[in-house]
């Protein structure tokens, strides 16, 4: 008797469990999926320095992303994807994927020159950008790229973006985008600076003159975060800066630490100030946390996920 009038509770037990368990599930995917805007942020602005692999931050007195550090969120082990050339992994940062699923594998990659195709393409043959993400998303928000390197701009779909120009050398880029920002008050900037990947590949990363470049974009950052400010979006604008790979000696593409790790400092609205993030990061991690904080909902094609441990529970 005992015994079937456990048997009958178990099984109550096991039926509430069965209709409990797609309700959970559901509740789960909708928290994990759901884009969850941060409070307070209404524009993000991404500095990416071509060549500052995490090495950068050894010998260098570069005050400006030390600030950023300390009010905002970093780590120095961040990582980039194989290969560690421009084009893969500026791609995976924009586009929230690595090469497998992108197939930027190299820099001859071009929308009609590719060893494999990518998993998802887009109207303009090319898998999904976070500009694309946010155009569809938020349609009249204003968005910009501005470039030092040439062939950063073929791997964003020109048609998403409301502006895109190659701007040679990084104080014009600087300068350029400074006057952008308080000119147009963008909803999304990508700024590109390439002079740092110049000296490590003339000079040798780690050189005297490396070091000395990534003093020069960090004064450079510095004047982008004061067009920031003077352009009153000071306390709404999200800003990361991150770079796509390091170096040795005067190379880059191989298989180190030295050429794989890259910085991911990000300070803003919602940033827990201080933190020094230990959960792993990845360069793909950076459109998918853009497009989180924006309230964004991510193409379902990412790798990427949020990294919700930089921001304030
Ligand atoms: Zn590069």
């Amino acid at each position: 008797m005992v015994s079937t009038q456990l048997q009958a509770y178990g099984d109550q037990v096991m039926n509430r469990r069965t209709r409990l368990l797609p309700l959970l599930l559901g509740l789960f995917t909708l928290l994990t999926c759901a884009s969850a805007a941060v409070p307070g942020v209404e524009s993000v602005v991404v500095i990416g320095c071509d060549g500052m692999g995490s090495l950068a931050f050894l010998e260098t007195n570069a005050p400006v992303m030390h600030r950023l550090m300390r009010e905002g969120a970093s780590t120095l082990h961040a990582r980039g994807v194989m290969p560690t050339s421009s084009s893969p992994n500026w791609a995976s940062m924009i586009m929230g994927a690595g090469p497998e699923q992108h197939g930027v594998t190299s820099n001859d990659w071009e929308t009609n020159r590719f060893t494999f195709p990518a998993i998802e393409v887009g109207p303009e043959g090319m898998f999904p950008t976070i500009f694309r993400v946010i155009r569809e998303q938020k349609p009249d928000a204003h968005t910009a790229c501005l470039h030092d390197w040439d062939g950063f701009g073929r791997l964003l779909e020109r048609s998403t973006v409301n502006h895109v120009e190659h701007v040679k050398d990084a104080i014009e880029t600087a300068g350029k985008a400074s006057k952008y920002i308080k000119e147009k008050h963008p909803q999304f900037l990508f700024i590109h600076f390439d002079g740092v990947d110049h000296a490590g590949h003339a000079f040798g990363w780690k050189s005297p003159t490396y070091y000395k470049s990534v003093e020069l974009v960090d004064s450079l950052i510095g004047d982008v975060l004061q067009s920031i400010e003077d352009a009153g979006m000071g306390g709404k604008t999200l800003v990361l800066v991150t770079a796509d790979h390091g170096g040795v000696g005067t190379k880059h593409g191989g298989e180190s630490l030295a050429e794989l790790e890259i910085p991911w400092i990000v300070r803003g609205p919602g940033v827990a100030p201080g933190t020094m993030i230990s959960t792993p990061v990845n360069t793909y991690d950076t459109a998918a946390t853009i497009a989180w904080a924006l309230g964004l909902k991510p193409p379902a094609t990412w790798i990427g996920r949020p990294v919700t441990e930089a921001f304030k529970p």
